[in-house]
């Protein structure tokens, strides 16, 4: 549009947004980004960041009682919780700093302001009560925690955003949800030493992953200590007279806690934005409907990230950021690949994991060889922790080609980044076993199963 204020207006300053609006106006594009909330997002304030943190704070008792047996005398330990909470506090705000100077230092504008679209180049700042014009709008709103209004009490619960910032550390905790962020949450609140407990629906945690590693996560859970009460869900949570709650089961149990958490999905920010006022389509669940260039059916507007419920990862909000860039102002369309994405749970022990789960290969694939290690990791010898690890290839016969790679233990994340490039480039079981191992690593495994331990033929194991 002829005398647009700028070329990209941005709304949502999380990872995706940010990433756009940082890179446009380092390409000389004149960009404005709006976010209410705080610069950086749910991945930087309330997501990934912090709960990593949580995470290596909670693994500490473990690495006190394992330095026994390496001879270390470790002195009793005690835990504060607001330092923590303090500690974390301090840190976003440095990145939250971070990712509004990026974007000012490639010459871009922030604002701190809800915004809402009147019109396909008009956004409105409500915070500043003013309107400015752009050729291009990029939404990228992100998601929040969903709510469960259906049940009876839900006012007394809260979600992922208040967990990591309540007042004082909950003696019994009970999470609501099988899925990332409730079991990585479970993991964080057990090693704290919170009393806590997982309900989950289903037949067994982590719906979306390779079943060997949710057995074996969910064993190794129990065996910590945390309770898991699958096939459960509540019926209803009520207020005791001394201020903690009773959440009421389908199984017909009560359990008295002192948080009750729900982590039962995320759903995308799109209401009061003007967007149905525009004609922006949506989906049934309210996300943004885009094409494979992330365009909505509005020429000029585009979203990415969670907003759009494609795959709610960071890095992959981030990557459709890049290829937005490319398509919109570089002159190159590039549809973002949500092709064999790499991710980790960081649950206790931890889950990485890239491509195809053994059920969805057999799926897919007439003959289907699985490669699978259960083992003490070397760590685990002196320090006498009963925990195996699980390393699990899954090849389509046929061609050769990895499939899936599945690990759970130590450092699974990790080494998930890494597989990610040979699944991406589908190399074949012949590539990883003429690749030399690292010795001693656990990660050598997966160069060193030479045989497969079964085949799923037809989706009859032989
Ligand atoms: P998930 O989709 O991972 O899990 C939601 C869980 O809630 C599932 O177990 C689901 O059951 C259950 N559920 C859904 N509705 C209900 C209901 N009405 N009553 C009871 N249970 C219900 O969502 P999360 O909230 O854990 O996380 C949101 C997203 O954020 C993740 O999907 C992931 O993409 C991202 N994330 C990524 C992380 C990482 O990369 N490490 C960490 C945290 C979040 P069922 O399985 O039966 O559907």
């Amino acid at each position: 549009m002829a005398g647009s204020a700028y070329d990209l207006f941005v709304i949502g300053g999380g990872s995706g947004g940010v990433r756009a609006a940082r890179v446009a106006a380092a390409l000389g594009k004149r960009v404005g980004i709006a976010e209410e909330y705080r610069f950086g997002g749910t991945c930087v304030i309330r997501g990934c960041v912090p709960k990593k943190l949580y995470v290596y704070a909670s693994q500490f008792p473990e690495h006190f009682a394992d330095a026994a047996g390496y001879g270390w005398t470790v002195p009793e330990a005690s835990f504060d919780w607001p330092t923590l909470v303090a500690n974390k506090d301090r840190e976003i705000s440095r990145l939250e700093a971070i990712y509004k100077k990026n974007v000012e230092g490639a010459g871009g504008e922030t604002f701190h302001s809800r915004a809402m679209v009147v019109d396909p180049h008009v956004v409105h700042l409500l915070g500043e009560d003013r309107a400015v014009t752009a050729d291009q709008i990029l939404i990228a709103t992100g998601g929040r925690p969903a709510a469960h209004p259906a049940l009876p009490g839900h006012e007394h619960c809260i979600f992922s955003n208040e967990a990591f910032d309540l007042k004082a550390l909950p003696s019994a905790i009970m999470i609501e949800g099988g899925g990332y962020i409730a079991v990585e949450f479970a993991n964080i609140f057990h090693g704290l030493g919170v009393d806590t407990t997982l309900v989950y629906r289903g037949k067994e945690i982590l719906s979306r992953f390779d079943m060997d590693l949710r057995r074996m996560l969910h064993e190794t859970m129990e065996k910590k200590g945390i309770k898991i009460l699958c096939h459960s869900v509540t019926e209803s949570v009520r207020r005791r007279p001394d201020g903690r709650l009773d959440a009421l089961l389908t199984s017909g149990k009560t359990l008295t806690v002192d948080q009750l958490m729900l982590a039962i999905g995320r759903i995308p920010n799109t209401e009061n934005m003007g967007l149905e006022g525009v004609g922006i389509e949506m989906t049934a669940a309210g996300a943004i409907k885009v094409d494979g260039y992330s365009r909505t059916n509005i020429d000029n507007i585009w979203a990415i990230g969670d907003v759009t419920n494609r795959v709610q990862l960071t890095p992959v909000a981030i990557h459709e950021a890049m290829c937005f860039i490319e398509t919109a102002f570089k002159g190159n369309p590039t549809a973002p690949d949500h092709d064999t994405i790499a991710t980790a749970v960081f649950s206790q022990p931890e889950i990485g994991t890239v491509g195809l789960s053994e059920d969805e290969a057999v799926k897919r694939f007439s003959d289907v060889e699985i490669y699978r290690a259960s083992f003490r990791p070397m760590r685990h010898t002196l320090s006498g922790r009963d925990e195996k690890m699980l390393m699990k290839l899954v090849v389509d016969g046929a061609s050769r080609k990895v499939l899936g790679a599945h690990i759970l233990g130590p450092d699974a994340g990790e080494m998930a980044q890494l597989l990610g490039i040979p699944l991406k480039a589908g190399l074949t079981k012949d590539d990883f076993d003429r690749t030399m191992a690292v010795h001693p690593t656990a990660a050598e495994e997966l160069v060193t199963m030479y045989k497969p331990t079964y085949r799923v033929k037809d989706g009859q194991r032989v």
